[in-house]
């Protein structure tokens, strides 16, 4: 199929963001991911389908949806409230316009690479006259590569900074592909050790760990910057060793990257009951910058990393060197 017909399915867009990715963002979110992280904030990128979200906080018990849905999904539950069943659901959408109180709404929709491009247009021509851009996102935009390779074509050739946030489990060539049209990129490190990474992402680490260092070589040989991003989950990989092995690895490699290390929020718990699932870890406390695992792992990085960039917090990531 031609590049020019291929769909991707996206999740979300995000305006004037200041986390990911140098100046204002605008954020294209792309559906489906090949990890499980337990912490993953964003559960409605996990799927790559289209999926039904309901906010049952929202619902008045009006039982419209127990009529128009015709796969018996709906029922009122003995608050008053509707009961979903999602595992009958085929994500139809019927149910959505009629539901009085829009609490009901189909995560994913498709579009091709110049229909996302000019939904976002209007943003980023506002955006180019500053350090700002487009960042692509996920779940794992790789999952959907061609696409995402060609709306960062369409960018560049239109003079739009470009950058990427990936989790850098993928085929080397489906990454350089995107990667070739980027100024910058993010790319996770969540756990040093590959069988714990198993346990709390759902993959080994050796993929990912060889595609930060090349990536790292290629962007770094290109002039362009690369950000390895490091999020900090209590239980999950706040141990002095896995930042330890963090810091010597840093310090291999190419161009001397610069680590971005950010505390441990979650903001997905809701996002997780709207679409029938549990969250993989509930109930961690949410950390400041100045909490002590902070200042732990900048000593580390000073001891084995010396030479490494560190920034803490999204927002002092990825601001490039003039
Ligand atoms: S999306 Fe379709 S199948 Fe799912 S609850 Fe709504 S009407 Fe029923
Ligand atoms: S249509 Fe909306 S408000 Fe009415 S019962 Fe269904 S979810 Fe609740
Ligand atoms: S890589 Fe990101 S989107 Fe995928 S499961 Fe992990 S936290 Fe969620």
């Amino acid at each position: 199929m031609d590049i020019k017909d291929k769909q991707a399915i996206v999740f979300d867009f995000g305006r004037f963001r200041n986390t990911d990715g140098e100046g204002i963002r605008t954020m294209i979110f792309f559906k489906g991911c090949p990890l499980r992280c337990k912490w993953c904030a964003n559960p409605w990128g996990l799927s790559v389908r289209p999926q039904l979200a309901v906010n049952r906080d929202r619902c008045t018990g009006c039982e419209t949806c127990v009529r128009v849905c015709p796969h018996g999904v709906n029922s009122i539950d003995d608050d008053g409230k509707v009961r979903v069943d999602f595992s009958k659901c085929e994500n139809c959408g019927l149910c959505v316009l009629p539901c009085p109180a829009k609490c009901r709404q189909i995560s994913g929709s498709s579009y091709t690479a110049r229909e996302l491009f000019d939904r976002v247009y209007r943003d980023l021509t506002f955006t180019r006259r500053g350090k700002s851009g487009i960042t692509l996102s996920g779940g794992e935009l790789l999952m959907q590569w061609e696409v995402a390779s060609e709306v960062l074509r369409l960018c560049k050739v239109n003079y739009i900074d470009t950058c990427i946030e990936t989790s850098g489990f993928a085929p080397w060539d489906h990454l350089k592909a995107v990667a070739q049209y980027c100024d910058s990129a993010f790319i996770d490190l969540k756990h040093m050790d590959s069988a714990r990474h198993k346990e709390i992402c759902g993959v080994p680490n050796e993929r990912i760990l060889e595609n930060i260092r090349r990536l790292s070589d290629y962007m770094h040989e290109r002039g362009k910057y690369i950000i390895v991003r490091h999020a900090v989950i209590p239980g999950m990989n706040d141990d002095e060793d896995n930042w330890r092995e963090m810091a010597k690895y840093m310090a291999t490699l190419p161009g001397l990257p610069e680590l971005n290390v950010l505390p441990y929020h979650n903001l997905g718990e809701l996002k997780y009951e709207m679409i029938g699932q549990e969250a993989g870890v509930t109930g961690l406390d949410m950390m400041k910058k100045s909490d002590e695992r902070i200042e732990r792992i900048a000593k580390l990085m000073a001891e084995y990393a010396p030479d490494t960039p560190l920034t803490i917090g999204g927002e002092n990531a990825g601001q490039r060197p003039e």
